[in-house]
C-alpha cells in the first residue's frame, strides 16, 4: 500500500496538452511500496507543463527520494523540449574541471593531471553513459582513452559520430552492442538521476566493468544547504526530468546494492546552480533579500565555497569499484 499517496502529476493537464502515460512505481532501491510525502513541486521549464505539479515521496523502509508518480519510460520524452538544454551538458567542462581539481587533491601528483583526468595509470576503456554532445568523450578520447557514449537522445548520438568521430550507440542498459567486462571506468555525470530504473542500471554497469573497474557517478545532493534553502525552487529538482534524487546516505546504498566497493564520496561545487535555484526562486515569489543577492556571481561563488567546505554542495561525486 502507498501511504500518504501524493496529489500528483496533477491531471488538470491543459487540453492542448497530448496525453500522459503516467506510472506508480515501487522503490526503485528496495521495491518498497510504502512512501511518504516529500513535497510537490512544478516543472521549471515554462511555460509548456504549466499546471503540471509533481510529487517527490521518501521510501518509508530505505529513505530513497523519488519522483512518484512519473511519467513512463514512453512519455518521459514529452518533457525533455527541442531546445532543453540539460545542466548536466552546460555545465560538464566547469565540473569536468571540478573533478580534475579534485583528482588533484586526492591523488597529489601532477604527472597524474597529465595522464589524465581519471584515476588511472594509464588510458583504458571508457563508457560515459548520457554522453550528450560529447564533450567528455571528446576529452578522454585526446588523451588517448578508446571511449564510447550512450545517449538516449538519437541527435546526441549523431553528434558525437559526425562531429567528433567517436563511437557512441543509442539506448540504455543493459545494451546489446555491450559486452560483460569490457570497460576499465564508467562514467555517469548527472545522467543516473534521470533513469527510471538506476539499480538496474547500475547493476549492468557492473558487469561491464572489469573486476577492479571503476564507476564514477555525479548527481544533485537533495540532502544540501541549497536545497534546504531554496526547497520547491531548487535547481537540482529538475521534475520531473530528475526521477531520483539521491542523498549521499542513498547514492552509497544503491551503489553497494548494486555490488560496488564506495571508494570515496565528495562535494561538487556549483555557483550556477545557485543562480538558477534564486532565479527560479524569485519567479515562483519565493524568497527575500538573500535569494535576491544569491543572483550576484561573486556572492553564488561565495556562497558555493562556503556549502563546499561544509561537505554540503548541491552535487556529490561518487568514486565506486568493481571489487577484484
Ligand atoms: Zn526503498
Amino acid at each position: 500500500m502507498i501511504t500518504n499517496r501524493p496529489v500528483v502529476g496533477r491531471l488538470d493537464t491543459p487540453p492542448h496538452f497530448p496525453a500522459i502515460e503516467w506510472e506508480e512505481a515501487a522503490c526503485p532501491q528496495c521495491g518498497s511500496n510504502s512512501t511518504e510525502l516529500f513535497l510537490e513541486a512544478p516543472d521549471p521549464l515554462p511555460p509548456e507543463n504549466q499546471g503540471l505539479i509533481f510529487a517527490v515521496v521518501r521510501c518509508c523502509e530505505c529513505h530513497l527520494i523519488y519522483t512518484n508518480p512519473r511519467p513512463s519510460p514512453n512519455s518521459i520524452s514529452r518533457f525533455y523540449p527541442a531546445d532543453y538544454r540539460p545542466h548536466r551538458r552546460a555545465s560538464k567542462m566547469r565540473q569536468t574541471r571540478s573533478v580534475h581539481n579534485l583528482y588533484s587533491r586526492l591523488f597529489g601528483r601532477p604527472c597524474q593531471e597529465r595522464r589524465g583526468l581519471l584515476p588511472w595509470p594509464k588510458p583504458g576503456r571508457l563508457l560515459d553513459f548520457g554522453c550528450g554532445g560529447g564533450s567528455f568523450l571528446k576529452t578522454m578520447a585526446e588523451q588517448g582513452w578508446q571511449v564510447t557514449g550512450l545517449d538516449a537522445a538519437v541527435g546526441a548520438v549523431e553528434h558525437v559520430r559526425d562531429q567528433h568521430g567517436l563511437t557512441a550507440l543509442v539506448g540504455t542498459l543493459p545494451h546489446p552492442d555491450l559486452q560483460p567486462c569490457s570497460f576499465d571506468v564508467i562514467t555517469m555525470w548527472h545522467s543516473l538521476e534521470h533513469v527510471h530504473q538506476p539499480l538496474t542500471i547500475l547493476r549492468e554497469a557492473y558487469q561491464l566493468l572489469i573486476p577492479g573497474g571503476q564507476l564514477i557517478v555525479a548527481t544533485p545532493n537533495i540532502a544540501s544547504w541549497p536545497f534546504r534553502f531554496f526547497r520547491t525552487s531548487w535547481f537540482g529538482l529538475d521534475l520531473p526530468r530528475h526521477l531520483t534524487h539521491f542523498t549521499p546516505t542513498t547514492l552509497r546504498m544503491i551503489l553497494e546494492n548494486a555490488g560496488f566497493r564506495l571508494k570515496s564520496l565528495r562535494p561538487l561545487r556549483h555557483s550556477d546552480w545557485l543562480r538558477s535555484s534564486a532565479r527560479l526562486a524569485q519567479r515562483h515569489h519565493h524568497g527575500g533579500l538573500l535569494t535576491q543577492t544569491l543572483r550576484w556571481k561573486p556572492l553564488a561563488k561565495l556562497a558555493a565555497w562556503l556549502c563546499y567546505l561544509a561537505g554540503q554542495s548541491d552535487c556529490i561525486l561518487a568514486i565506486a569499484e568493481r571489487p577484484a
